[in-house]
């Protein structure tokens, strides 16, 4: 990917919106990069819209749909959205509209029925993940663009944890908007994608220059872009793998971990998942003081509660599983990609009960 991307700083470096020879040349590549990413969908290269990461194209999606139909006023949406769609949604409430926020169950899955009620004349988008980035958990995205395209209403799907780990067909669906980041699927960082399906009514988020068929203004991050192509390339040959090589270091993991750490338990459906995404609760500790005592180790995971204001906030996607207290406190997210080692999973089931033991006996939940 790198080698790709060399000849676009050094030699290459011309802005493709330029007249010249110079910078028309990087034009094709761009093309080259958006047939690779629509291969990869199955979508057609005019469907994409690179964008500067998932939060954009989200942004884009939701307001983008809100502008295009400004005589509807409702908006559905889940509790497990990543905050890059939540805090959209929950800021258009200051602007008069009604924000339906769906809950889930104890695994983390959706009530369709629950969604179909909802749904009605005044519905502008239904924004709802593909899956959950804290737990992995899938969330029936096909069925849910059926009851919306039989409704007239717009849907947008954010599929940054899914692009690259699940194969996806949006020829043969009706999700109407689907977002995703480059760096999810090894490309770097600052590159994002918005798919935009034919015949969509979307406002454009940013405005000012023609670039991306004047759906997206702004001079294009040319080296992410060619990244991104070879990513998506990369990714469509290696989606077995995924599934096959990350899924049994996956279940290595986590069986090691539960069978090893007394009083943990794994968040989600164990099923209905990613095949890479492990999220696991050590009860009576602190998820961030794990992280800390796994990084000294040189083992990278994140924690699904977040530091707001000094306060330590458990995640939000954990409270909506009705996780108890001290349980989403202590959880970790583990994700892995086919770059991971059997070595390097046997190597952190080894050091997780050592430091759960340390962290337990300082426990003030922890009694005798
Ligand atoms: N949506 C989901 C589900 C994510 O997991 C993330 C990032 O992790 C984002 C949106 C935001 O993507 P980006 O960091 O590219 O803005």
């Amino acid at each position: 990917m790198l080698e790709e991307m060399k000849p676009l700083f050094c030699e290459l470096y011309g802005n493709p919106s330029s007249m010249h020879t110079f910078g028309g040349q990087i034009g094709i590549k761009i093309r080259q990069a958006r047939e690779k990413v629509a291969a990869l969908l199955s979508c057609e290269p005019s469907e994409i819209v690179f964008t500067g990461c998932g939060t954009e194209s989200d942004n884009a999606a939701i307001k983008g749909t809100l502008a295009a139909v400004p005589n509807r006023r409702k908006i559905i949406t889940t509790r497990v959205e990543h905050p890059a769609v939540l805090t959209v949604c929950r800021e258009q409430e200051n602007l008069g509209y009604t924000v339906i926020e769906l809950g889930v169950d104890k695994q983390g899955n959706l009530d369709l029925v629950e969604l179909e009620s909802h749904l009605d004349d005044n519905t502008a988008l239904v924004t709802i993940m593909y899956a959950n980035n804290e737990t992995g958990v899938i969330f029936p995205i096909e069925k849910i663009a059926e009851l919306t395209a039989q409704k007239g209403i717009v849907f947008h799907t954010d599929a940054v944890q899914v692009i690259g780990k699940m194969p996806i067909n949006l020829a043969k669906s009706n999700i109407d908007l689907l977002s995703f980041s480059g760096h999810k699927l090894h490309a770097p960082k600052g590159i994002g994608v918005l798919y935009v399906r034919k015949g969509t009514r979307l406002s454009p988020f940013m405005v000012g220059g023609h670039q991306e068929a004047g759906r997206r203004a702004g001079t294009e991050n040319v080296p992410g872009i060619i990244a991104l192509g070879k990513a998506c390339e990369l990714a469509a040959q290696n989606l077995e793998e995924e599934n096959n090589k990350v899924r049994k270091l996956r279940e290595k993991l986590e069986n090691g971990l539960l069978e090893n750490c007394p009083d943990a338990q794994l968040n989600g459906d164990k099923e209905n998942r990613l095949p890479n995404t492990s999220n696991i609760s050590f009860e009576y500790i602190e998820g961030e003081a794990i992280l800390l005592m796994l990084d000294k180790f040189g083992i990278c995971a994140s924690s699904g509660s977040a530091c707001t204001s000094g306060s330590l906030e458990p995640s939000h996607v954990l409270r909506a599983m009705g996780v108890p207290f001290t349980a989403a406190h202590g959880s970790i997210r583990f994700s892995l990609s086919r770059y991971n080692t059997e070595q390097e999973i046997d190597y952190t089931i080894q050091k997780m009960p050592g430091i759960v033991n340390q962290l337990r006996q300082l426990s003030p939940f922890v009694t005798g």
